[in-house]
């Protein structure tokens, strides 16, 4: 057995990778009982971020990768190639069934077992993958930092900018979810 704290995108993808192959896991997703202050809905694989994967084409290493990923029969790359939105050369998704369709997947298997509850402590001994992302709840955040033997955890992001609305041409942009 092996114990997935993290029911987002990467906790997903770790959970479908070793059920398929025969082994049961052990899903722990905190929501709907506790929520970070990103994410909102009940479902697994929430996207709180872009819904862009950025870019399919095998040209470039954003692609490349995305292409591996389907080679190696990734639930998530599956999904988001179901649930595409138009996007130029790149994979963008409708977030809401992106997260709706990978729950179902996920559920469908009989030796995943969902476990809605905060995970606050890791067991040294058990098999575990934690996938619990960049906004990990401060307990389970105080574990990792014991175990890792860090004073800090750093979580890097972008700032995208943000514009106004009523600044930008729709003549020459058009809107897309
Ligand atoms: C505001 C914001 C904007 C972002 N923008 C982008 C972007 O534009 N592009 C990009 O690539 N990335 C962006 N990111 C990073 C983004 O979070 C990751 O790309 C992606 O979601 C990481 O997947 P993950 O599975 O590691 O974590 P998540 O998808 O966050 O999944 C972690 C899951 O673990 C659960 N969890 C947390 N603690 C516990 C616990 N103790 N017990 C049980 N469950 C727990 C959470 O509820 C969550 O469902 C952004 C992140 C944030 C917060």
């Amino acid at each position: 057995m092996v114990k997935v704290i993290g029911g987002g995108l990467a906790g997903c993808e770790a959970a479908y990778q070793l059920a398929k192959r025969g082994i049961n896991v052990k899903l722990y997703e905190m929501k709907p009982v506790k929520f970070s202050p990103a994410h909102n809905n009940e479902n697994l694989a929430e996207i709180v971020c872009s819904n862009s994967f950025k870019s399919n084409l095998k040209s470039n290493a954003c692609g490349l990768l995305k292409e591996e990923l389907r080679m190696l029969d990734s639930l998530l790359l599956r999904v988001a190639d179901e649930v595409k939105v138009p996007a130029g050369q790149a994979l963008a998704v409708d977030r809401d069934l992106f997260s709706k369709r990978v729950t179902e997947e996920i559920s469908k298997f009989s030796n995943i077992e969902i476990i809605k509850e905060e995970v606050t402590k890791i067991d040294e001994n058990e098999l575990t993958i934690i996938a619990t992302g960049p906004l990990t709840s401060d307990t389970l955040y105080k574990e990792i930092k014991k175990l890792v033997k860090e004073e800090c955890l750093h979580f890097y992001d972008a700032a995208a900018p943000i514009i106004e609305k009523s600044s930008i041409d729709m003549n020459i942009a058009f809107f897309r979810r």
